[in-house]
């Protein structure tokens, strides 16, 4: 019955996703439809006729197979965090286990998972090019559960998908209109002023810049900088700008 082409469900029975905060959500797109047709697009998604799934930025794009002779693509966008979500986050990464940076490479409690991923009916926007409108058709609930456990697999992309990219991190900080830099602290004074706060050099060497990234050093040089976790994540950000540049410099 599988047709092979798209991407392999994990689940063979019952719910998709292994986090709390996924399961709340694919929920919630299931309330509106009736059990039926949830459980034709479960079928669907057991099928592999997801074909594909690609994201950019706040947007997750999936091609799913249909009667027709072309795949309906299926589109997810996530809204960006506003300030009551940020301070909210802001607060419970102070509290998480693993650290700010360890919540950002994946290892987060299901809290965070909760406020990464609202599931308010409406909160996430979706579309699909069939005759089912609005929706949520087959198409789009099939998506939603291989979303589902891609975000088992990489659950470090839900910050991306709420707008907090390395790329848009400070951005999203500094509030609209890129105005009023919120860092309280003078990041240049603290490491390289009159007393640094110089983490020690990690053992073994890192191999190359991109390891330093990874590395206990940068987690110490942005608590270094700041106690503030989401400043500590936009400090991780500038330095992965300042990584870059610095590697157009590598002898070759
Ligand atoms: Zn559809």
């Amino acid at each position: 019955m599988k047709s092979g082409r798209g991407i392999e469900a994990r689940s063979r029975a019952g719910q998709f996703g292994a986090h709390m905060w996924a399961r709340r959500w694919v929920s919630d797109l299931e309330s509106v439809v009736s059990r039926g047709a949830a459980q034709l697009a479960r079928t669907d998604a057991r099928k592999d006729k997801v074909l594909s799934l690609g994201h950019s930025g706040r947007t997750v794009r999936c091609d799913v197979e249909s009667s027709r002779p072309q795949p309906f693509t299926v589109e997810f966008r996530f809204a960006p965090l506003d300030e009551t979500d940020s301070e909210a986050l802001r607060t419970a990464l102070r509290q998480e286990e693993n650290g700010v940076l360890g919540a950002l490479a994946g290892e987060f409690s299901d809290t965070i998972g909760f406020l990464l991923l609202p599931a308010v009916h409406g909160a996430t926007s979706y579309s699909c090019h069939c005759p089912v409108q609005p929706g949520p058709c087959r198409h789009v609930l099939a998506a939603a559960y291989i979303m589902v456990e891609w975000w088992d697999a990489s659950p470090q992309v839900m910050f991306e998908l709420r707008g907090l990219g390395a790329d848009q991190l400070g951005a999203v900080l500094r509030g609209p209109g890129g105005e009023g830099d919120t860092v309280g602290v003078d990041v240049e004074e603290s490491l390289w002023g009159s007393d640094p706060l110089l983490p020690t050099v990690p053992s073994p060497a890192p191999a190359g810049l991109e390891d330093l990234l990874d590395a206990p050093v940068t987690r110490r040089m942005a608590a270094a900088a700041t106690n503030d976790p989401l400043e500590q994540l936009r400090v991780v950000a500038d330095l992965e700008d300042f990584l870059d540049a610095f590697g157009d410099y590598r002898s070759r």
